[in-house]
């Protein structure tokens, strides 16, 4: 089971295979496949810094313990309906998706992210409602 908080789960959408480091994107890389390839994986919603911050690059500014980034998780989880604490698959998380998000919500919820310019996530929101499930990443 992994524990992630609430706005990775759009960022996971997003994903690409870039990220903050080699290591901090190797990581997001095996939670990715793996929750392609096993839709049924558990997922524990949870507050603050998550099984993706652990690897954040220690080099620059940590910003996951940030004010700004506490409330895009809180934003994003409610406009999808998931509560913090909760246990769900990933395949019910893209349920979650589907019903509540639409790719603008990239914009509204995300607008300081540096990632955000790339489309990237706004794409990954589309290929849900398209049920076209999380990118291949080679
Ligand atoms: S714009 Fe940034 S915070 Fe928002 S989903 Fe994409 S990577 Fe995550």
């Amino acid at each position: 089971m992994y524990q992630l908080r609430g706005h990775h789960l759009f960022c996971l959408l997003g994903f690409r295979g870039m990220g903050y480091s080699k290591e901090f994107a190797e990581n997001m890389k095996k939670v990715h496949q793996h929750l392609r390839a096993n839709p049924k994986t558990p997922i524990q919603i949870i507050e603050g810094p998550d099984h993706l911050c652990e690897k954040y690059p220690n080099d620059g500014t940590y910003h996951c313990k940030d004010r700004n980034i506490y409330e895009r998780d809180t934003q994003i989880l409610n406009r999808l309906g998931i509560e913090i604490g909760s246990v769900l698959t990933w395949e019910e998380i893209e349920m979650h998706i589907k019903k509540h998000a639409i790719p603008e919500d990239i914009h509204t919820y995300c607008e300081n992210c540096s990632w955000r310019s790339y489309g990237v996530c706004e794409e990954g929101i589309k290929r849900i409602l398209n049920d076209e499930g999380l990118w291949e990443i080679k």
